[in-house]
């Protein structure tokens, strides 16, 4: 008998945690009770549904696809974070994140743009000390090329003064990713990088009229860690893409023998971060180097409520990937479409 009354309060307070989430107003106790309550599969599919009701509603149908182009810059975050694959003692795996020659990075761009995506991420490392001109560089070359929608994410490392130069050279957003606002998580899994400096950059960033991306980690802490990562995000009004990432062990890393992180805490985590940022394109990070099946999540993540702009095109030192057509195939069996450029 008490059980049966457990079960019942916990049916209960996740249909009010549903309703709240419905309403925009999602704090720590609701999104715990949607995780917790999404371990029942017919829960599950409730927070899903409503989560892709509201990307409906809020964002529509149609798919954005962009090129993520890696690395602008070297990192200099010294050790590197624990887990990344420039931590990675095997080279075959860390020079993939190595720094482009301008040749590679005008190959890269110019092979993206061919491909039709609508919008171009420039992924660098991070220095605490700064990057300005290196990014400028970059970004200068870019210009030659194209006009195309353009975002750079190189952590805390830009000057108030370049972040406005960016934007008249049209690069409407910025990502300064805190992957978790949990401090003693971040420093453990990122020893040589500051939280502190990352949100203070959100900050700044905000302060200058650009639109923000972040990164959220799932396996850097607990499960509470994650949900309270993505509900500090809401102090950022203007927070406009967020991924969520699931870590995954990369050979050769001082993290190589830990425990993958789960998809479907991913999953679930997204659909809450839709009912939290309703109008944000939300989904999981494509990550082709520490984690290459990732496309296989698309369907997946667009049933969870994520959306609409997503990788079609990876670009590294030696490899690039390819999944406009098979995100165009999933997305137009599912019912959406897909926008592309065509040159
Ligand atoms: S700051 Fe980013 S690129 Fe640099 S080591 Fe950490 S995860 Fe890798």
């Amino acid at each position: 008998m008490p059980i049966v009354a457990r079960v019942e309060a916990g049916d209960s307070d996740f249909e009010t945690s549903l309703q709240r989430g419905r309403r925009g107003e999602v704090d720590f106790e609701s999104a715990w009770s949607l995780f917790s309550g999404a371990s029942q599969r017919n829960k599950a599919l409730e927070l899903f549904s409503l989560a892709s009701g509201i990307r409906d509603e809020k964002l529509g149908r149609e798919l954005v696809l962009s090129a993520h182009i890696h690395m602008i810059t070297s990192c200099e975050v010294s050790p590197s974070c624990l887990y990344c694959s420039l931590s990675s003692a095997d080279r075959s795996i860390s020079k993939e994140r190595s720094r482009l020659t301008t040749r590679e990075l005008i190959q890269g761009v110019k092979y993206a743009v061919d491909k039709g995506v609508q919008s171009i991420v420039l992924v660098g490392g991070t220095d605490l000390g700064g990057l300005d001109s290196p990014v400028r560089r970059a970004v200068e070359k870019v210009r030659e090329i194209t006009d195309i929608d353009l975002a750079i994410d190189v952590g805390p490392s830009l000057s108030q003064e370049t972040v406005r130069w960016l934007k008249d050279e049209k690069v409407s957003t910025v990502y300064c990713s805190i992957e978790t606002v949990t401090p003693s998580a971040f420093t453990k899994a990122k020893p040589g990088d500051s939280l502190n400096a990352r949100i203070e950059c959100m900050a700044m960033l905000e302060g200058a009229g650009v639109k923000l991306g972040n990164v959220v980690m799932n396996g850097l802490g607990s499960t509470a860690d994650l949900l309270r990562s993505i509900l500090c995000l809401k102090r950022f009004k203007s927070l406009s893409y967020l991924y969520i990432s699931t870590f995954r062990p990369v050979k050769g890393t001082p993290w190589e023998g830990k425990r993958p992180a789960s998809v479907w805490t991913s999953l679930k985590a997204l659909s809450i971060a839709r009912l939290v940022f309703p109008r944000a394109h939300v989904g999981l990070a494509e990550v082709g180097v520490e984690d290459p099946g990732n496309i296989a999540r698309t369907p997946f993540q667009l049933l969870a409520g994520g959306g609409n702009a997503l990788a079609g095109v990876l670009v590294y030192k030696e490899r690039r990937i390819n999944n406009m057509d098979l995100i165009r195939s999933c997305a137009s069996s599912l019912g959406f479409e897909t926008r592309y450029l065509t040159v």
